[in-house]
């Protein structure tokens, strides 16, 4: 839509006479009408003088009101760019890397040069960028580098009804940082009037050292909370009651229909009402004004990747088999792991005489908003992060939605147009859901956080100002998973190993995997696997070839377990030198094997800054299977005499997921990476271990007792009494 013409801007620096030129696209007018249609417009004035006014400023408003795309550009060009960068924190990267395109062709700009993103494995942003989108992990993650955040004159920590972990973790550091530099600040301007006072006043103007102390390279920092629900009190209430700004948004009516009976399938339940929807079409049934003359889009909430793209085969099975006289229907996925122009797709507008239905997951929930929808199909579902406190393992489960995610979900429906919004639940379930979901802060290990708190040089974990604490109990077990790691000495500090596992932008079980693996002297092999791990599918498989794939597949497997099959595909493909041709033949997918490579040269990058040693084991693979262990010494399970398994630290039933390679093959025991928990607690990423290399690589956990194969769980807890009461205090 927009064509590239460049005017030049030129700013000359003393140095030299260079010229910088910029290099500016033209905005198409349509691009420069939706800007100004949108209800944030009108509330410009009125927002920008509150965070001039204000320290910190509540923004709240319906999703789709230009929150996230506009207000950084407010303030962008109200100067605020001029004292530093604005960073625009996401919980999803899908979001950051969408949204921080869309607001590049806005402003006419080069994407990753004023306008960027970063988010983990992938940064597009430069040292000319003003506008970083950006995860909230990643923030967490800058503010370890540089603890007072200092390249930031705004921080806006969007999206924050969606309370993710490292939100939360932001909330805390932002409002210490804010204070660090106000403090700082009035510091500063107390030194510079006693200065002045203590000067001979005709003198005073020769003063170079005084003129070098008044200007501070020291900037206030603004903080901007923005959320799409109305509980926005708890943010105010916690920054000093704060001023709440409400921005009215548009809504039309959307009618709500249940189903009358439980769906046991929801994914079969989603493919007939979106059949239906697009029959009635049909019928002409829902035609209701001009603009509408599509028949309005569809959008689908799933859970995740693979029912998205179990539904997408679906549909294109039955698509051709519509009657005669049917308009077209695309369909649209979007997910993370999706390419990121298959993802903008879902953005584009329909063609004329076409309808697009959307299969997304909950990024399309508040985080993203997709224009044109007038019907959405919710499955009442989700795939959430829990936390076992008791044993110490994360799972991911599929829940029921709250109450509050059902209305947003619907609220879709109607932001250009009266919409209908078909719940494939019953109204009972619907009122038997939770008003809200639980914050992932009180659901999730919290291993990771106490590692960046620690590192950040906030020690004391449990007087630390959090929004809303995490359960006691979690604390607990969370430093004890770090103790047994090694990352923490008996004090609870953090120790020479913690302080280099902190450094990989990992998990600390997998970032203490790796750097074990260097005394295994495997850490070729351990970093080629994490890569591997790194991406959700190597394989394709194209619908009519799934025998064909099973029989490739065959090739790369090794008894020894998933990640040896991975590393194997890792050294045909090196071997073959990434040719097009042999990913064909091998259905490797090679935009998945693409980014494997990029996270495995990062992370490479990181080994050689901190010197380690990357060396190759060749095919002595017991080295890398002893190093996993070293980081996932808790998700170890063994085989029962009725072939089902049982995990060692608690007992409970397991299976190896069918995508598993060792599916068919059960080893006695195993060590796996993932616990999905769906129908059943599926196992991924599964390798064979020996149960004597426990104690042997793991003395802090296992050293004191038997192998616990068929022990109670709760021996396993009492441990470290002595240690985390000693960080408790
Ligand atoms: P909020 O943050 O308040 O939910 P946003 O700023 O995300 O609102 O969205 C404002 C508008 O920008 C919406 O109408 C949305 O459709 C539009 N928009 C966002 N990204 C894109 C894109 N990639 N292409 C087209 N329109 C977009
Ligand atoms: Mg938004």
């Amino acid at each position: 839509s927009s064509s590239p013409s460049s005017t030049s801007s030129s700013s000359s620096s003393s140095s030299s006479s260079k010229t910088i030129v910029v290099e500016k696209k033209v905005v198409s007018e349509e691009i420069i009408q939706q800007k100004k249609a949108l209800p944030v417009f009108s509330a410009r004035k009125a927002l920008v003088e509150n965070v001039n006014k204000h320290s910190t400023v509540i923004i709240i408003s319906e999703t789709g009101t230009g929150k996230t795309t506009q207000i950084p550009q407010y303030l962008h060009e109200e100067g605020y760019t001029n004292k530093g960068v604005i960073a625009i924190t996401q919980p999803r990267r899908v979001a950051a890397v969408s949204i921080s395109k869309r607001v590049s062709d806005e402003m006419g700009v080069e994407l990753g040069q004023q306008v960027g993103y970063s988010v983990r494995f992938d940064d597009k942003s430069s040292k000319d960028t003003r506008l970083k989108y950006m995860t909230d992990g990643m923030l967490v993650r800058e503010a370890m580098l540089d603890a007072s955040l200092s390249k930031y004159s705004v921080i806006i920590l969007d999206e924050a009804h969606e309370r993710t972990l490292n939100t939360d973790i932001l909330f805390g550091l932002l409002k210490k940082i804010q204070k660090k530099r106000n403090d700082r600040i009035k510091q500063l301007e107390k030194e510079e009037q006693e200065e002045e006072t203590k000067q001979d006043p005709e003198s005073s103007n020769n003063n170079e050292t005084t003129i070098q102390k008044i200007k501070p390279k020291i900037s206030p920092l603004k903080i901007i909370i923005m959320s799409a629900t109305l509980d926005a009190e708890l943010f105010s209430n916690y920054f000093d009651n704060a001023p709440i700004l409400y921005i009215e948004g548009r809504q039309f009516p959307v009618q709500i229909y249940y189903t009358n009976e439980l769906q046991k399938d929801y994914v079969d339940a989603a493919l007939v009402t979106v059949l239906q929807i697009h029959l009635q079409y049909l019928n002409n049934e829902t035609i209701k004004s001009e603009e509408d003359e599509n028949g309005g889009d569809i959008l689908v909430f799933l859970t995740g990747r693979e029912e998205i793209e179990n539904l997408e085969k679906l549909l294109i099975d039955r698509i051709p088999r519509l009657p005669e006289g049917c308009k077209e229907l695309l369909v649209r996925p979007i997910f993370a792991a999706l390419p990121q122009e298959q993802q903008m797709k879902v953005f584009e507008k329909s063609p004329k005489g076409s309808r697009k239905v959307i299969l997304a997951t909950n990024i399309a929930e508040t985080s993203l908003t997709i224009n044109g929808i007038r019907y959405v199909v919710d499955t009442g579902v989700v795939k959430s992060k829990i936390y076992n406190p008791k044993i110490g393992i994360d799972s991911l489960n599929v829940i029921p939605i709250s109450k509050a995610s059902a209305r947003q979900r619907t609220g879709r429906a109607g932001r250009e147009f009266e919409g209908k919004c078909y719940r494939l639940y019953t109204q009972s379930t619907f009122e038997n859901m939770d008003d809200s979901s639980i914050p992932e802060i009180k659901r999730s290990n919290v291993a990771n956080v106490i590692l960046q708190l620690k590192t950040i040089g906030v020690h004391d974990i449990l007087g630390f100002d959090f929004l809303e604490r995490p359960p006691l109990p979690t604390i607990k077990k969370s430093l004890e998973q770090l103790y047994c790691l090694e990352a923490l000495t008996d004090q609870g500090n953090l120790s020479e190993l913690g302080k280099k596992m902190a450094m990989f932008p990992l998990d600390p079980m997998y970032s203490k995997t790796l750097l074990k693996s260097v005394e295994f002297n495997c850490l070729e092999e351990v970093l080629i696997i994490i890569s591997m791990l790194s991406v959700e599918s190597i394989f394709f498989i194209p619908k009519d070839k799934k025998q064909e794939v099973e029989s490739i597949k065959k090739i790369f497997f090794s008894p020894e377990g998933d990640h040896i099959t991975f590393l194997n595909v890792f050294r045909e493909y090196q071997r073959v030198k990434g040719s097009l041709e042999w990913c064909f033949n091998h259905f490797i997918n090679i935009k998945s094997m693409t980014k494997v490579i990029n996270v495995f040269e990062q992370l490479v990058k990181y080994c050689i800054s901190i010197k380690l040693k990357i060396e190759s084991c060749e095919n002595d693979f017991e080295k890398v299977r002893k190093s996993f262990i070293s980081g996932f010494f808790m998700n170890v399970a063994a085989l029962q005499p009725d072939k089902k398994y049982k995990t060692m630290v608690d007992s409970k039933e397991i299976h190896i997921h069918p995508t598993s390679f060792l599916f068919d093959i059960k080893p006695q025991y195993i060590l796996y990476n993932e616990l999905t928990i769906t129908t059943k607690a599926f196992a991924r990423n599964v390798l064979p271990i020996e149960p004597s290399w426990l104690p042997e690589i793991c003395p802090k956990y296992y050293g004191s007792r038997p192998i616990p194969q068929d022990q109670n769980s709760d021996s396993s807890l009492n441990t470290l009494n002595q240690f985390t009461s000693a960080d408790d205090n």
